[in-house]
């Protein structure tokens, strides 16, 4: 169990905090913030440090500046909404060092309470690589440091890892916001340590890129559903031709070996039993159902899973207490095709006393698109941070935060 010091546990009052966020947005020509989502799910943190009488010291990467100061990447326009957001003035510490003579002055004028927010991590080139000058500048102008951003806990960068040495030695505090806290008690715990039955969804595009996740939650579920794109390649290895569906070749061998691990563990594997089969890589293409039974013909491919697998996967997920799913059933993002994904977010949000958890990236999105979004127990905000975790890896992002 990952049991970290959050901040419930820290005292901040009178104390300048450093707050790691995620406040990577997109934004427009003009530099509007087009999606605010992730300032939204920061304010919780920011707001109780608030309360607790801390001095506020924001910081977070936009975007890829590669070491060197990028105007259309700055955060200013972040300070300004998460002002308005906060209805409390945000300060922001314009400074191409980002920790440099103006930062340190807006610094130094702090009150209890108040909050800046420095400029982009990733202005300083030793950021990404960890490097131990800029963790040093970091530790420097703050006596605490709370972690809230899980996108990028699977890096080990100055302003999530590398600081944190450096405030140790000063004798402070490095604990979770409540935002890392969620995604620590739900993708790391409870997939973990689950209540059972237990079953686990898999989808998207390739069955490379899920190896890891398969072989981990192999050994932790009682069920195991492969759909989406990836599927076509287990249906290969059962015999069938796939005609222009994805398909992973090399990995047709590991595909049945999988099968065979899931049967010696006594895990339920299930596979699509149909197909939603089209003439092109269209939402108005043809389509025709083909039972898994059947080949699909050379000139069609597989875009969704079938009416029939919709159901038997809905009925594997009866009666589940945990639930995690990672990868769309289908090509969601073409109306005719998202039939696999939402029957199964439907089954998913119907379940009761069930503890059910989206992995980052597509399957959020997929989640929130279709209005699952508040359906769910957890919905991972991170992409390839959620992917490690759900393949029982260690995040530095986590494991540099004090424990209880
Ligand atoms: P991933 O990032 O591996 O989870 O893949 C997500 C992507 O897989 C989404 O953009 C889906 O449109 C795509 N996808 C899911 N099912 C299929 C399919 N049958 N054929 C092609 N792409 C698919």
């Amino acid at each position: 169990m990952l049991n970290k010091k959050s901040v419930d546990d820290i005292n901040v009052s009178g104390k300048k905090v450093l707050v790691r966020c995620d406040f990577n947005v997109p934004l427009d020509a003009e530099l509007n913030i087009t999606d605010e989502n992730r300032l939204v799910a920061a304010l919780p943190t920011i707001k109780k440090l608030i309360a607790d009488g801390g001095k506020i010291i924001l910081c977070s990467h936009l975007g890829k500046p590669k070491g060197e100061p990028k105007p259309e990447l700055s955060l200013a326009p972040v300070a300004k909404r998460l002002s308005e957001l906060l209805s409390k003035e945000v300060k922001f510490a314009a400074d191409n060092n980002v920790v440099g003579d103006n930062a340190k002055a807006a610094i130094d004028a702090m009150q209890d309470g108040d909050v800046i927010l420095l400029e982009n991590t990733r202005y300083r080139a030793e950021e990404t690589k960890n490097g131990e000058a800029f963790s040093k500048d970091l530790a420097s102008i703050a006596d605490v440091y709370v972690n809230d951003a899980f996108g990028t806990a699977h890096r080990a960068h100055c302003s999530n890892v590398g600081v944190t040495e450096f405030i140790r030695e000063k004798g402070g505090d490095c604990a979770v916001g409540y935002l890392m806290q969620k995604e620590i008690d739900f993708l790391g715990n409870a997939v973990n340590n689950p209540e059972r039955p237990f079953v686990a969804i898999l989808g998207g595009a390739k069955v490379s890129s899920k190896i890891p996740v398969i072989e981990n939650l192999l050994d932790k579920v009682d069920t195991l559903i492969i759909g989406g794109g990836m599927a076509y390649t287990f249906m290969k290895a059962h015999g069938k031709e796939v005609g222009k569906s994805l398909l992973e070749e090399d990995y047709v061998e590991y595909a049945l070996k999988m099968e065979k691990k899931a049967e010696e563990k006594g895990v339920k594997f299930l596979i699509p039993v149909d197909t939603v089969a089209a003439d092109d890589f269209a939402n108005d293409a043809n389509t025709k159902i083909i039972s898994s039974e059947d080949d699909i013909p050379a000139d069609m491919e597989g875009l969704d899973i079938g009416p029939e697998s919709s159901k038997l996967f809905a009925d594997a997920l009866k009666g589940a207490r945990t639930v995690v799913w990672n990868g769309p059933m289908g090509c969601f993002e073409m109306p005719n095709f998202a039939a696999g994904t939402v029957k199964v977010a439907e089954a998913m949000a119907e379940l009761k006393d069930a503890t059910t958890i989206i992995g980052g990236g597509d399957s959020a999105a997929a989640c929130n698109q279709l209005g699952f979004g508040d359906k769910m127990t957890h919905i991972s905000t991170g992409g390839g941070a959620s992917l490690e975790f759900l393949e029982g890896k260690d995040l530095p992002g986590v494991v540099a935060a004090d424990d209880k």
